[in-house]
């Protein structure tokens, strides 16, 4: 809240001169941009409100005329935070609901972060932009309701980062302990990626309360480097390496553990005859050895898979309980910080009406404290956040990024007092400690998958979503190159992103996986709980099987209950070998219009790392081809339609020659290769990784 002194401010409530809006009486563009002016008892001066976004300010807001008659995409960022006044929005759809967000008292103003900055200052960014926040939503979705989660706070996000970590030690202690080996690459990213697919717990990243403990994915991935870890076959000297490996293990592991006598015995017999196989060998080729191996693991694999059965079962399960105590304590916590600030927990449900309602940002009704100081400065082009002694970088660019994202969406700190802090938590969430030097990991990263493991080995690296290897996490983030972004908007009409993150999104309106903290800067919330009636959407999903499935079905269930325009455009790898249950599922939808194929080592991705890494690590080849599949229902096919000129543009912008970076140097800087391999060896081995 503002503590300028506003027009009127000590009047005392009289009837109102006739004006355009006769109760209110405001100018009309300010009324046209859904200001109110009301009496405060408490503090006994007028206010105003803006029924659209639920802002509200002691000082009369400032409007400009805009040539599109003062409605919002022509009028100021400020006064229209949710840009939700479209060209395309269907007469009968209403503004979204304010509920019941607090105004501020003037005593908690003060300086927190970059506070001193006016809100009305205009953003003038400094370096590359990869981001177009000036395209507002097509989308019109059904009302939802309010965030009830508890409002970020660095101390609680400081002890989730701790807690999580802790969790992924203990997961790589199972692996280790019971089944001696590490534990699979980013399999724990992707159980929070699948458990979050049916977790109705309220924790927005740890999962509690899933209808099953097991989780398949975290299963699959254990198992699949049961009894040793795959491994990339380049030579026949290793390839015999690794099948007397292999089969060591396998007999190691039915003599010592449960099993049936048969079991034993198949497996034994089969290690017998490739031992032999082996000592009669001197020049068998790397394709003589992989056939054996792929045969040995044909006849040992079940029996194996039902003697560990039970153990790798055991692992999930402890993970999970693990995961539900430490969620039940981060909670405590953070309830606890809250209450010493007079908080308390809203138990009350929220009711939606099932209408149609303009995109708009996730609302968080519990009131949030004055954050605590983060320190702030610049060390060559990076800003550094300390909280406490823990600090978070992130390139300078995308600190304005975050703040342009943040004046836009952010209605509960105009001063931005809050901001810094928030940004902390962000990073803490999603990244971690500073650890920005490292190589690109690859996008869609399996099982297995990209480099040598070295859990807790990293120094101080210590993640919460990412992970603390070099370049965990950072596959799963992974975005398509800007001039994707502006071809799927000019050619279909794509105004929001479905996968993304306030680091990695391009427009200014997108879903991503954490509410709590990415809701200050523009996210819609998870994509399973984003119920679009019309738009046109881009997704560029994280690797998870079960995520996938989900997002298939969910856009399927829309596309067949609306009959206003809707449009999905799918970035999917082209994995067919076997090819994964979902990309079946959109292949043979209805509503599937047309499957576009970008080939691989012709197109790029950004870096997963792009608010961390240097201009010449952000775009990298890609290894494998990219499916676009297009989804439409009547009225989406009639408006988008992937007709030639649509798909035309959309793969001429995929063409290096029409992917002009914003820096030279990201241009400069595209490499061939992926985690140090050349990107053929990188997928040569992608199909004995996958498995
Ligand atoms: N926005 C970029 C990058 C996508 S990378 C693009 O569209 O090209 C995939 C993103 O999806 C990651 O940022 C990841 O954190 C996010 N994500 C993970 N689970 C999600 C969920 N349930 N809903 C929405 N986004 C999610």
């Amino acid at each position: 809240m503002s503590t300028g002194s506003s027009d009127k401010s000590s009047d005392p409530p009289t009837p109102q001169s006739p004006g355009p809006d006769p109760v209110h009486d405001l100018p009309e563009e300010v009324l046209r941009a859904g200001w109110r002016r009301f009496w405060s008892k408490r503090e006994k001066r007028w206010y105003y409100f803006n029924k659209m976004t639920g802002e509200s300010l002691w000082e009369m807001p400032v409007v400009h005329k805009s040539p599109h008659n003062g409605v919002p995409g022509g009028s100021d960022r400020i006064t229209d935070p949710l840009g939700i006044s479209v060209p395309d929005t269907p007469t009968d759809v209403r503004s979204p609901p304010p509920f019941d967000l607090k105004r501020r008292r003037d005593s908690e103003a003060s300086i927190t972060s970059l506070g001193s900055m006016s809100p009305s200052k205009r953003m003038k960014m400094e370096g590359p932009v990869y981001w177009n926040f000036d395209i507002l939503s097509n989308a019109i979705i059904f009302e939802h309701p309010p965030c009830t989660m508890p409002p970020v706070h660095p101390e609680a996000e400081s002890y989730r980062a701790q807690l999580t970590n802790k969790l992924r030690s203990q997961y790589q202690e199972l692996c280790q302990t019971r089944e001696g080996i590490d534990a699979p690459r980013e399999s724990f990213n992707r159980w929070i990626l699948e458990r979050k697919v049916t977790d109705r717990g309220n924790d927005p990243m740890l999962p509690t309360h899933c209808a099953h403990e097991v989780s398949p994915s975290m299963y699959r991935e254990i198992m699949s480097d049961i009894p040793v870890r795959g491994c990339r076959l380049r030579h026949p000297v290793e390839a015999r390496k690794y099948v007397f490996k292999y089969a060591e293990a396998a007999k190691k592991m039915v003599e010592s553990r449960n099993c049936s006598p048969d079991s034993r015995k198949i497996v034994k017999w089969s290690v017998e005859d490739i031992m032999q196989w082996l000592r009669r060998q001197n020049s068998a080729t790397l394709e003589d050895y992989q056939e054996r191996l792929t045969h040995l693991k044909t006849q040992c694999g079940p029996h194996l898979t039902e003697a560990a059965k039970s153990s790798v079962e055991g692992i999930c399960q402890k993970i999970y309980h693990l995961s539900c105590e430490s969620a039940k304590k981060i909670y405590d916590k953070h309830w606890e910080i809250l209450k010493e600030h007079g908080i308390e927990e809203i138990q009350r449900k929220f009711e939606v009406h099932k209408r149609r309602v303009q995109c708009y940002q996730i609302h968080m009704v519990v009131s949030c404290p004055r954050l605590p100081s983060i320190s702030y400065h610049v060390e060559n082009n990076v800003g550094c956040l300390r909280f406490k002694g823990e600090v978070l970088t992130l390139n300078q660019n995308y600190l304005q990024k975050l703040e342009h994202l943040y004046r836009i969406h952010c209605r509960d700190d105009r001063p931005l007092e809050n901001f810094l802090p928030r940004v902390w938590c962000l990073l803490r969430r999603y990244q971690g400690f500073a650890d920005s030097g490292h190589d690109f990991a690859r996008r869609w990263a399996t099982p297995g998958r990209g480099g040598e493991r070295s859990s807790g080995s990293n120094g101080p690296a210590s993640q919460t979503l990412f992970g603390s290897s070099p370049n965990e996490g950072t596959g799963l983030q992974g975005a398509l190159p800007v001039p994707v972004f502006e071809a799927v908007h000019k050619h279909f009409g794509v105004t929001f992103e479905l996968f993304a993150s306030p680091l990695n999104c391009y427009f200014r309106q997108y879903c991503s996986a954490f509410p709590d903290t990415d809701g200050y800067f523009g996210s819609r919330g998870p994509v399973l709980d984003f119920h679009p009636v019309s738009g046109s959407f881009e997704a560029n999903p994280p690797f998870s099987e079960e995520l996938l499935n989900a997002m298939a079905e969910h856009f399927e269930r829309l596309l067949a209950t609306s009959s206003e325009p809707l449009s999905f455009l799918v970035f999917i790898p082209e994995w067919r070998d076997p090819p994964i249950p979902a990309l079946l599922r959109m292949e043979n939808s209805i509503f599937k219009r047309k499957t576009v194929v970008v080939p691989a080592f012709e197109h790029e991705y950004r870096s997963g790392l792009q608010h961390v890494c240097s201009g010449s690590d952000l775009y990298h080849k890609s290894v494998h081809g990219t499916l676009v599949l297009i989804l439409q229902n009547e009225a989406g096919f009639a408006k988008w339609g992937p007709t030639d000129e649509r798909v035309k543009g959309l793969l001429d912008a995929y063409k290096p020659h029409g992917n002009p970076s914003p820096s030279t140097s990201a241009t400069e800087g595209r490499r061939e290769s992926v985690d140090g391999k050349s990107a053929t060896e990188s997928r040569s081995n992608s199909k004995e990784e996958k498995r």
